[in-house]
């Protein structure tokens, strides 16, 4: 059966060397009768996967052992909440920096806990741009500063990490984690939903520094307690076992074709061939400022509605599918993870050359 080129923001690829190994061991892994899917979670088959998920990943990010990785649930956007629960007292002060409609709702929720003070905005440019983040900007009473590394719908990235010191960088690695390489040691709190570059939806990834926990007050509910989740393995209650195991094979194909370096390469490669096409172009328009522009989804326009109804179905000819851009910025967004081949970003750039020439 073909597969198409689908340019899902998220659920999204994954690589079909991953599909395929759990597909032969869909009905009975490794020959023990059972799919992951039924297998309890606590029996010591699922436990060696779930270990070996987590120490792939600690090498491919190179995580040390002053950091705790969780796999929980509820999203990213359960996220926004656990966050300001745990990190600062209620009532206290974080800082958060407004890049997009992610970072908008990240700071909605911690309002809800505490004082949120947005240290930086795009919203004059409508968040074309990531503007510059330093640590004078940060104010002396924050609990920590939160930003979005990689704005998955405006497609704008930091393409550095912000040197902070007055307090923790909390960053939603989202739409970017695995697609670059970061300095985890950087960071307090890296979190990000499993289904834009890591594993089918259902699993959120939170790499925190163990310093950080054990803060928060005793009446928030257990579920959102970094420390319970951490000093219970990820396991307080029944984890999201078949998605922590997808994640696991994505890691470890991630490791086989050379890590995350690798794929940063590959990364830059891929968006610099659909940039370089939409720049020579005298019809299509780059939504992000090239400062800020991310690898992992790209943004771009044309002069009218018309023209973008025409060229979605253009594309739906040629194999390649979700295109259509986020209500907020309009136009296409092409989303580029690491399981997107380059065959498919070639077959997207020679359709914008075509749909051109015939114009
Ligand atoms: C998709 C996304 C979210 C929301 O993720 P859910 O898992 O749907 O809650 C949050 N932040 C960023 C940057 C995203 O790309």
């Amino acid at each position: 059966m073909e597969r198409i080129f689908n340019f899902a923001a998220g659920p999204s690829m994954l690589p079909l060397e991953v599909l395929e190994e759990a597909q032969r061991d869909l009905i009975s892994y490794k020959g023990c009768g059972m799919s992951v899917m039924e297998m309890s979670h606590r029996s010591k088959q699922y436990q060696a996967i779930f270990d070996e998920t987590e120490a792939t990943l600690r090498r491919i990010m190179n995580i040390s052992d002053d950091y705790a990785v969780m796999f929980l649930q509820g999203g990213a956007s359960l996220q926004f909440s656990m966050i300001p629960m745990n990190l600062m007292p209620k009532g206290g002060t974080a800082n958060y920096c407004e890049t997009g409609v992610f970072a908008k709702k990240a700071a909605a929720e911690a309002k809800k806990w505490g004082n949120v003070v947005t240290i930086t905005s795009g919203k004059d440019n409508n968040y074309s741009s990531i503007p510059h983040l330093t640590d004078d900007l940060v104010t002396d009473d924050a609990s920590y500063v939160h930003i979005t590394q990689n704005n998955t719908i405006f497609g704008t990235t930091y393409h550095y990490t912000p040197d902070i010191k007055k307090c923790p960088l909390v960053a939603d690695m989202s739409s970017v984690i695995l697609g670059e390489e970061f300095d985890v040691n950087k960071y307090g709190l890296i979190y990000a939903g499993a289904q834009k570059n890591m594993a089918p939806a259902g699993m959120t990834l939170v790499i925190v520094k163990k310093d950080l926990l054990g803060n928060a007050p005793a009446d928030i509910p257990s579920m959102l307690d970094y420390k319970l989740m951490a000093d219970n393995g990820s396991m307080y209650n029944t984890p999201p076992c078949w998605t922590i195991y997808m994640a696991g094979l994505v890691y470890k194909w991630v490791e086989k074709i050379g890590g995350v370096k690798a794929l940063e390469k590959r990364n830059k490669e891929k968006s610099a061939l659909l940039y370089d096409a939409i720049d020579s172009s005298k019809l299509f328009t780059a939504a992000a400022a090239p400062e800020s522009r991310s690898y992992m989804n790209v943004t771009f326009t044309l002069p009218t509605d018309e023209l973008t109804a025409e060229f979605l179905d253009f594309v739906k000819d040629r194999n390649m599918t979700n295109l259509k851009g986020h209500r907020a910025v309009g136009g296409m967004r092409a989303s580029i993870y690491n399981a997107m081949p380059i065959e498919g970003v070639q077959a997207l750039v020679n359709a914008i050359k075509e749909f051109e020439a015939k114009k």
